[in-house]
């Protein structure tokens, strides 16, 4: 390069500012796509009945709650990388990971190979001994990136505050959003505690101006119970993911449902899990046991909340097609199973102001609420 002519010198010089200005554009380009145009974007990833939501917050910062299953030629976490450019993202920064199930944790090593991530938050390291390999898979990949969050801890995304609401047992000790005494808790019907894993999730609240979220993974009745009684720790909340991929086997209960009054639910399920299974109900109130005071049917029972005004699926039940214990079908976004199977999200674009827009990616049908 010594013997660079001044005419090369020139055109390294025009070289040079032409790459800035590339350079400056695309940070443009990028900082705007990643914005979302000041809002919250949020996307319901197809993983068949496993969880994976991914949130990009308007400054550019993103956080995903949960990876979906493993193998399937890397189906899941190919899935979130899409989302992942759809949204504009070119990295995740904040990875969840509720609990150390297969569903949830199983497609983070491929998801790993695929994007650069930041920092994992977990509920520790109680484990079961059918889920050890996951968990010792997911210690490698966070290595020291690696957080165990406790209830109340909280991850900031500029103006968008994630809490977590219960982890390793314990629930969150002040209400996250105004609590008040829950009228539903008397005489409410009871279940016993799930397995380890399901006691141990880690659950999120999600704010952003007025707008409340929640979702609490595969979260078992009885946290369900402490999170609502004898206060209601959630508030109403606008934008709920249903737990337990909506088979509401041991969750669901009424007095928490009852009492966050979800405006809008969106359900993780699979063709052939979660919602739509049929499930073996023990239900005990203090009178002993008695009959189900409330809904059985999954569905139904989310119909039925007294302030519901959509529920969104990730897929048709083929357990249960029953057009009446299905969602409609325009909210839904596949009808499909197997190789025929797009694995088309379900999208939200929450607003500074509370309004959120739902999107179904299949047909592109649309619906706007307004937090309440
Ligand atoms: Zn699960």
């Amino acid at each position: 390069m010594s013997d660079s002519t001044p005419f090369d010198g020139d055109k390294h010089m025009i070289r040079a500012l032409a790459a800035t200005l590339v350079g400056l554009l695309a940070l443009v380009c990028s900082s705007s796509a990643q914005t979302g145009g000041g809002r919250l974007q949020i996307s319901w990833i197809d993983v068949e009945g496993g969880a994976s939501t991914l949130f990009a917050a308007p400054n550019g910062q993103s956080l995903l709650f949960d990876t979906g299953f493993p193998g399937n030629d890397d189906r899941d976490a190919k899935r979130i990388v899409a989302a992942a450019r759809a949204m504009g993202l070119t990295r995740i920064d904040h990875v969840v990971i509720s609990h150390w199930h297969g569903d949830h944790v199983g497609g983070l090593p491929a998801l790993a190979k695929l994007l650069p991530l930041g920092t994992f938050y977990d509920h520790g390291d109680g484990v079961e001994e059918s889920d050890r390999s996951l968990y010792e898979g997911y210690k490698a990949i966070a290595g020291t990136h690696r957080r165990i969050v406790r209830p109340g801890d909280t991850i900031t995304l500029g103006d968008v505050r994630v809490r977590v609401l219960v982890a390793e047992g314990p629930v969150i000790a002040d209400a996250v959003n105004g609590g008040t005494a829950n009228l539903l808790c008397t005489n409410a019907a009871r279940q016993e505690p799930a397995a380890p894993e399901n006691i141990r999730m880690v659950g999120l609240a999600i704010n952003y101006g007025p707008f409340k979220m929640a979702t609490l993974g595969d979260a078992d009745w009885s946290r369900e119970m402490e999170l609502a009684c004898p206060v209601n720790k959630l508030g109403r909340i606008n934008l709920y993911t249903i737990n337990r991929h909506g088979s509401l086997d041991n969750s669901g209960a009424p007095a928490l449902l009852g009492a966050i009054q979800p405006q809008v639910i969106v359900v993780n399920n699979g063709p052939r899990k979660g919602l739509g299974q049929k499930v073996a109900v023990k239900y005990v109130t203090r009178q002993g046991e008695t009959p189900a005071p409330y809904e059985l049917n999954s569905y139904l029972r989310l119909a039925k909340l007294p302030a519901i005004e959509g529920i969104w699926q990730g897929h048709q039940s083929l357990l249960d097609a029953d057009a009446a214990h299905n969602t409609a079908p325009d909210m839904i976004a596949n009808l499909e199973e197997g190789a025929a199977d797009r694995g088309h999200p379900i999208t939200a674009a929450v607003s500074a102001d509370g309004t959120f827009t739902m999107t179904n990616s299949r047909n592109g049908f649309a619906r706007t609420y307004r937090a309440r």
